[in-house]
């Protein structure tokens, strides 16, 4: 691998930016997995850049800026419509409790800036002409596709606890090992993880999770038992979900699949997915597809089954079906769905109000219950989606209280 790179779109349309604040006597450069991912060749989409400027520096010198954690050194800048998160150099020399410190030190050195970053490969400048700067070896890990801490990985895992995590979803997304001090670190130093908020410890497992390389991933995280301080995990489940060679779209399929392959309950899910502290929309999407597939397992895709449940989480089960290794049948879910008569009640050629108007009754229970009775008919195909035929219908089915206008 060179070092020096020819510069993409994503990269030169970041130029002005950085020269911005070249021409005012600071330094900057492309930082972080920007400058990783391009050195492997990979697509990246946004670019981060670290700068010599103070906060205040780079405020004053563009005319758009959004401060999006200026006490961190990050400001936002607005250029030809896209934005830049630009960072000032800075070390993080007082950590307490294993967490990411709360304050910051800028500084004016990209040497300090780099040797406070996790890894080797994370730890890579690039200048404005494709010139890497690369001091602790981050290009031959690379080559050799290593993930190693920067610095003493023991210190560098007492610090933020969160970098373990970090190790081995990176190992999942890329594929690496883990070089074998950062294992070792890793292995001392698990019990730290304690320290770290959930939140950041949950969007770490689940980026693993989606990993190419779960697989590798996976195996760190469970052989170091790194697992066993994220709440609720399972080392065989965990095992069984890692070996699979499927993948998933997205982490409510993720919790689902594992909480399936743990055979969790219903009744136990909430529980879980609380101690995670994922939201109520979340939590209930994942009910609903660890539903469907068991489900699923058992029946074939009826008509009100898929109605139900909505296109999206219809297929989504297929999925998690097939990565289950249980009969899938995506086409014939969504060629079902696309011929349904309805799919939603908004569809319905008759509402509430109709119903009320008809019969000159007070709203009640009989209503829902009606609605509920016409829409399953519609959707089975039992009775045509036309508001004649639904209030004959409904007559019909003795679905309305008895009025005189009946
Ligand atoms: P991704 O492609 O997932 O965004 P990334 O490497 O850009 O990967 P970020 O979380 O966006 O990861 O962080 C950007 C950079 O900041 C990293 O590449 C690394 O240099 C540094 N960094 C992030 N988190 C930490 C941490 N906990 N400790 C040290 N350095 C970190
Ligand atoms: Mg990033």
């Amino acid at each position: 691998m060179q070092n020096k790179l020819v510069l993409t779109e994503v990269f030169t349309n970041a130029l002005p930016v950085l020269e911005v604040l070249e021409q005012a006597g600071f330094e900057a450069y492309f930082v972080g997995g920007s400058v990783r991912d391009a050195m492997l060749g990979k697509d990246v989409n946004d670019v981060d850049i670290a700068t010599s400027a103070f906060p205040n520096e780079i405020q004053a010198l563009f005319k758009k800026t959004i401060d999006v954690g200026i006490e961190h050194g990050t400001v936002m800048v607005l250029w030809e419509k896209e934005t830049y998160e630009i960072t000032t150099f800075r070390t993080e020399s007082t950590y307490q409790d294993f967490r990411r410190p709360d304050s910051v030190t800028f500084v004016r050195s990209l040497a300090e800036d780099l040797k406070r970053r996790d890894f080797t490969i994370n730890a890579l400048a690039m200048d404005k002409d494709g010139c890497i700067t690369d001091l602790f070896d981050g290009i031959d890990d690379l080559n050799h596709q290593v993930i190693r801490a920067v610095g003493v990985p023991d210190e560098r895992f007492g610090e933020d606890a969160l970098r373990m995590m970090r190790a081995t979803r990176f190992s999942a997304q890329l594929g690496f090992d883990i070089e074998e001090e950062t294992v070792l670190a890793l292995k001392k130093n698990t019990s730290l993880l304690e320290h770290i908020a959930i939140e950041r410890i949950q969007i770490e497992f689940i980026k693993m999770c989606l990993g190419q390389f779960k697989y590798k991933g996976l195996t760190y995280f469970v052989k170091s038992d790194l697992y066993e301080f994220c709440p609720g995990l399972n080392k065989e489940a965990l095992k069984k979900f890692s070996a699979i060679e499927h993948s998933l779209d997205n982490e409510r399929q993720i919790w689902a699949t594992y909480l399936l392959l743990d055979e969790y309950v219903p009744n136990q899910i909430n529980a879980f997915m609380k101690s995670w502290k994922l939201s109520n929309k979340l939590i209930q999407q994942v009910a609903s597809l660890f539903q469907s597939v068991n489900y699923r397992i058992e029946s074939s895709a009826d008509l009100l089954y898929i109605y139900r449940l909505g296109k999206e989480l219809a297929l989504e089960t297929e999925n998690i079906l097939h990565y289950l290794q249980y009969p899938s049948d995506p086409e014939a879910v969504l060629f079902i769905y696309e011929t349904l008569p309805i799919h939603s009640k908004q569809d319905l050629a008759v509402t509430g109000k109709d119903l009320l108007k008809l019969t000159n009754s007070k709203a009640g229970k009989w209503l829902g219950d009606a609605l509920k009775h016409i829409e399953e008919a519609v959707v089975l195909g039992k009775l045509n989606n036309s508001k004649q035929e639904i209030i004959t219908w409904t007559k019909q089915q003795a679905l309305i209280p008895e009025t005189d206008n009946n």
